[in-house]
């Protein structure tokens, strides 16, 4: 019986694959090659005013695939412009942090250069990319830290998550450089400990911790995690593997304890029971939350108590006075068990192809459901071992792997997003600059929101 119950689980992966693989790359592809030939010339007098603004904010897994599908799918008449706001001078592969906070010397391939040619099925001058953070969402423009004021017509809000402590998780800062250098900072300060302390028994405590003690043995390495077992929200098997992965490698595990990271005095760290232990290098890997300040202003009300955004299932924001605002990927409240990079692609999708419809004059129509196949994680557990996990509530496939590749086969990213792997190739500064009218005050330029 449980045979059977997994060859269906099986078969619904393959199905799975093969579906998400027709939409991302055949349809689109077959659309994009229509748009091209359907398209004509610019009319030469279109001015700023007539032009309809989708603004993105945030370029990662969820906003930087939008505007890809919106690059390709737009009307090419002159009259549609997507604008990017990202602070970041490149996309932080998260995937890698954990490794990389322990593993010297690949440090610089997590951040991958943005890049034309991941637009490069659109026609030029379609997307327009802004360097600077968005401070604030207004009813019609986005305010920018710079003081600039964009105006939208439609607006994907796709700040995904954040923590106060930058590294294992985050790069903690805007630029590459810094990135690297913390980085380092990190390997430096774990290679000269004896005692580390991980905070956190989610996918980033559990890979640094693991990565930590495989690659020094000698070193003592505790993680300790406020709830009853390691990767908790996950499925009882991938618990059961990283609990074994702990006992091969000899990571002591403290489970239903806290750790008060003020307490750290460079000998001891005390834990919520008032226990104290060694730790001369404490990591941090709790306090991830969404990215949703943006909207405080605007619309507080759509906030939840976890800081999530909350959505339609159209991923329109949870507000009738704002159907012209969606929110895409680990920000949004989308009712998505354990947030990751394919389902924030997949509701960046979901929320470009309403905005077309939308443009088009139809109802945005397509919805965000959890499908099975989303719930995908490949937990490293050491340097040269994984298990990757599909589940969708009940039932669970587990694929143990080998790995021979320290740098996680990051290459693939590189590629994915039209970069060539490992070659920096700066700032990406964009096809178009933004129309300076787009940068004034939206009073001056009215929304021309469709039928949303
Ligand atoms: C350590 C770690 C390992 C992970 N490993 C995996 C994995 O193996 N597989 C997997 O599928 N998922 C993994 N995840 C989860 C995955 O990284 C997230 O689900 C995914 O990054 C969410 O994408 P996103 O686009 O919603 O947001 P994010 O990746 O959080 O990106 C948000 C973007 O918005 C920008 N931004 C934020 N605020 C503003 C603002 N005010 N103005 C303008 N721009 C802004 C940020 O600079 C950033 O570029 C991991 C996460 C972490 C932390």
């Amino acid at each position: 019986m449980q045979r059977i119950r997994k060859s269906v689980l099986f078969l619904k992966l393959v199905g799975y694959g093969v579906r998400t693989y027709y939409n991302s790359a055949v349809r689109r592809t077959i659309s994009a090659k229509l748009a091209a030939w359907l398209a004509s010339a610019p009319n030469p007098n279109i001015t700023d005013a007539d032009i309809t603004n989708i603004v993105i904010v945030g370029a990662a897994f969820s906003g930087y695939y939008a505007a890809r599908i919106l690059a390709t799918s737009l009307p090419r008449n002159g009259l549609y412009r997507i604008i990017v706001v990202e602070p970041n001078s490149h996309f932080n592969f998260t995937w890698v942090f954990p490794r990389f906070c322990v593993v010297e010397g690949h440090e610089h391939k997590a951040f991958i250069p943005y890049s034309a040619e991941f637009f490069s099925q659109g026609p030029k001058d379609l997307v327009s990319w802004v360097r600077d953070r968005v401070e604030t969402v207004k009813k019609e423009c986005v305010v920018l830290r710079s003081g600039n004021e964009i105006r939208y017509d439609y607006l994907i809000i796709a700040t995904g998550s954040t923590v106060p402590g930058g590294l294992p998780s985050r790069a903690g800062g805007e630029d590459r450089e810094g990135g690297i250098e913390r980085l380092r900072a990190m390997q430096a300060r774990i290679k000269n400990a004896n005692h580390l302390v991980v905070a956190g028994g989610g996918a980033a405590g559990v890979e640094v911790a693991t990565d930590a003690k495989d690659h020094y043995p000698d070193k003592s390495v505790t993680l300790v995690h406020s709830r009853q077992a390691l990767m908790h929200r996950f499925s009882s098997g991938l618990q059961a593997g990283t609990a074994d992965a702990m006992t091969r490698l000899g990571v002591e595990v403290i489970l239903g304890e806290k750790v008060d990271p003020g307490s750290a005095d460079g000998n001891f760290i005390t834990l919520s029971s008032g226990r104290k232990i060694k730790c001369d290098c404490f990591i941090n890997c709790t306090g991830q939350k969404p990215a949703s300040g943006v909207i405080a202003e605007l619309a507080p009300h759509t906030l939840t108590e976890s800081g999530h955004i909350r959505v339609k299932p159209t991923l329109q924001i949870d507000d009738d006075s704002l159907p012209n605002v969606y929110v895409a990927g680990d920000v949004a409240g989308a009712h998505a068990r354990n947030p990751n990079s394919r389902i924030a692609a997949r509701q960046g999708e979901i929320a470009a192809d309403n905005i077309v419809l939308a443009i088009r004059g139809k109802a945005p129509s397509r919805t965000y459901k959890e499908e099975w196949g989303d719930e995908v994680i490949k937990l490293t557990l050491g340097l040269d071992r994984s298990i990757t996990q599909f589940w969708d509530g009940t039932e669970e496939l587990l694929f143990p792997n080998k790995d021979t590749d320290l740098a996680l086969m990051c290459d693939g990213a590189w590629t994915a997003l039209g970069a060539k792997p490992f070659e920096d190739t700066g700032v990406y500064t964009g096809w178009a600059e933004t129309p300076t009218a787009s940068l004034k005050s939206h009073s001056t330029t009215p929304s021309k929101m469709g039928n949303a």
